[in-house]
Formats: C-alpha cells, sequence, structure tokens
C-alpha cells in the first residue's frame, strides 16, 4: 500500500469504533431497516455490519472502494448542503487499506449478489454469491499490516465499549430503524425500529432514564427540537449522556450542552449535569459538517439561534412539567 493512503486511512480508521461508526452510516443510507452489529474481541479481530438496504450493483462494488468514491454527492454545491450521513468517499478505501474486508452485497434488481475480498494488498475475490437484498461486511484483523497503530488499540473490553456507543448513538439517532447488537455471541441491544425516539432511549438506556424523561418538543427561527431531557442524577454524573443530534447525525457541540445546563439552571437542581436525547433539525446549509474526518464535530454558521432554540426548548418543557 501507498504510504499515502496508509495515512489517510488513519484519519478515518482509527479504531474499531470507527469502522463501526463508518458502516453503520453507510448502511443508514442505504435506507436499511435492520442493522446489525456483531463484535469479537471488540471488533479488533472480528466486525460485522448487516443491513437490509439497497445493496451494491456488482459494477459499483470495487469503485465504492476507490478512494473517494462515493454514489451521494457530485458537484461542490452539494458539499454546503449534505444531507447523508456519508459524503466524502474515504470510508470503504480506508477500511480495506488497513483490515481484510469481506463482502455479501445484492441490490433487488439483481438476480445473483456478489461476494468480494479485499484488503492492503488488494481485490481476491470477486464472484456471485446468492444472498439477501442488502449488504454485510465483514472486517476482520483491524491494522493486521500497521503494527504500530495496532500497538494504540486498548483493551478488547474498551474498544468493544467505544463499538457500542457507537451503535447506541446511531440507535438513538434512528429509530425508524431496527439495531442489534452482539458482543462475543451476546446480544445487549435490540432496538424495535418503530420510529419512536421513547422506545430507542429505553432499549438503549433502560427503564430508569426512560421514566425520568422530559419530553421537548419546539421550534424557534426555523429550528426544530424533538426528544428528551432528563434531569440531573447520581447515576450519570457526566455528559457521557447528553445526546444531541443535528439532522439525524451525533454531533457533540458546546452551544447546545452549555444552553441545556442553562435552562435546567433556573430550576431546583442546581450544580449538576442534565442529560438528554434531543434531534435538531435545521435548515441544511447553517450548518457546517464537513470540519473533521471523523464528523463528530460540526460548526455553526450562527450559534445564537441554536442556543436559544435549545435554552427555550428546553426551558418551555420544564415549566410545563412544573405545573
Ligand atoms: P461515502 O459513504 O462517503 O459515500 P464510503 O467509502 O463510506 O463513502 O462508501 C462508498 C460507497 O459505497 C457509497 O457511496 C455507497 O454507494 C456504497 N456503499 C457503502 N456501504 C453501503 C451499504 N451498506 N449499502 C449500500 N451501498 C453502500
Ligand atoms: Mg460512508
Amino acid at each position: 500500500k501507498h504510504v499515502a493512503e496508509l495515512i489517510a486511512a488513519g484519519e478515518v480508521v482509527e479504531r474499531p469504533a470507527s469502522v463501526a461508526k463508518e458502516l453503520v452510516e453507510n448502511a443508514v443510507d442505504a435506507g436499511a431497516t435492520g442493522v446489525t452489529v456483531e463484535i469479537r474481541n471488540g471488533g479488533t479481530t472480528f466486525l460485522r455490519v448487516a443491513d437490509d438496504g439497497c445493496g451494491i450493483a456488482r459494477e459499483d462494488v470495487p469503485l465504492a472502494f476507490l478512494s473517494h468514491a462515493t454514489s451521494k454527492i457530485s458537484g461542490r454545491e452539494d458539499l454546503d448542503s449534505i444531507a447523508t450521513l456519508g459524503f466524502r468517499g474515504e470510508a470503504l478505501a480506508s477500511v480495506a487499506a488497513v483490515a481484510r474486508v469481506e463482502l455479501l452485497t445484492r441490490t433487488a434488481e439483481e438476480l445473483a449478489g456478489t461476494h468480494y475480498v479485499i484488503d492492503g494488498e488488494g481485490e481476491h475475490i470477486c464472484e456471485d454469491a446468492g444472498c439477501p437484498k442488502g449488504t454485510t461486511f465483514v472486517v476482520r484483523d483491524l491494522f493486521y499490516n500497521t503494527p504500530a497503530r495496532m500497538k494504540f488499540l486498548k483493551k478488547d473490553v474498551t474498544e468493544g465499549n467505544a463499538v457500542a456507543a457507537v451503535v447506541d448513538k446511531a440507535a438513538l439517532s434512528h429509530p425508524e430503524v431496527s439495531f442489534r447488537f452482539l458482543r462475543d455471541g451476546r446480544e445487549t441491544l435490540h432496538t424495535p425500529g418503530d420510529g419512536r425516539v421513547k422506545s430507542a432511549v429505553y432499549a438503549v438506556y433502560g427503564k430508569e432514564f426512560t421514566s425520568g424523561m422530559i419530553p421537548v418538543e419546539y421550534e424557534l427561527n426555523g429550528i426544530r427540537l424533538s426528544g428528551f431531557v432528563c434531569k440531573p442524577s447520581a447515576a450519570r454524573p457526566n455528559r457521557s449522556m447528553q445526546n444531541f443530534f443535528i439532522n439525524g447525525r451525533f454531533v457533540r457541540t458546546r452551544t447546545a450542552s452549555v444552553a441545556l445546563e442553562e435552562a435546567f439552571k433556573g430550576s431546583l437542581m442546581v450544580g449538576k449535569i442534565p442529560s438528554c436525547v434531543l434531534h435538531l433539525r435545521i435548515p441544511l446549509g447553517t450548518v457546517d459538517v464537513n470540519v473533521h474526518p471523523t464528523k463528530l464535530e460540526v460548526r455553526f454558521i450562527n450559534e445564537k439561534p441554536v442556543f436559544d432554540a435549545v435554552y427555550h426548548g428546553v426551558k418551555t418543557a420544564l415549566n410545563r412539567g412544573d405545573t
């Protein structure tokens, strides 16, 4: 493999969780109604993502693994209004550069599906396969050809937890998709995929969190806010359960976090950290998602309307609950 490609791969692929994130996003982009993620050994030796989405047509399979191959944007102007989760067309190329990748896929139109095997050395198998409509990726032996990077991997438990977190966020951001997560043969998550945020939250966080949830429905300045907030609790001492989704994408946003915490300040519980699962629909074009390779951070063209919408939306919900 060319050094430049391996370096580029490092930007997207840091650990099993980053592979899971890219593959899960692709599955959602493909219109899947069910996505199964399975890992062994924290995802380091085995990571499978199976979906029932649109599949990849035979002639497109090799192309999908080329760097900057994407079927999701066509022109420069598209970069300003990205609606799909994936858009840089680097994920598959990056993963295949540093792991052994096996793919089974079929579109609805095709009679035979495709079985494809590729790794850091190149393509090994491309043949017919009988398989259901949809796509299954199996990624084995991550960083088998870059031992220096493999050394940076943490214990299997830690890597596995990071993959679990990725699936959790995906499940919360897409309640219309049923997610299953299997860890060393054990199922640890299965969301109903009934489209309700509440049932996804229940599956991910359990009864205690769900019973404390205060519903939020609000709109301000073209920003739609919906979901739930949860009062501070000793069981949730940090911000890891503050979930913000911008146009379906899980993001870290200080603006929204501060707004949430400010909104809680006026009420009785002071000083503690509230949790939330909040979906923000904001007009494409007012948010820049193309900031970081792993796309966790977004940049708002204008912070104030976002702050205001979250602050007033949460405040309104809390006041409603108090009376
Ligand atoms: P991007 O998602 O940025 O377009 P990727 O490298 O992640 O780039 O994927 C390359 C292409 O492969 C996608 O544009 C899509 O056409 C195809 N693809 C990848 N995963 C799937 C999937 N699970 N189902 C259908 N098509 C897929
Ligand atoms: Mg992608």
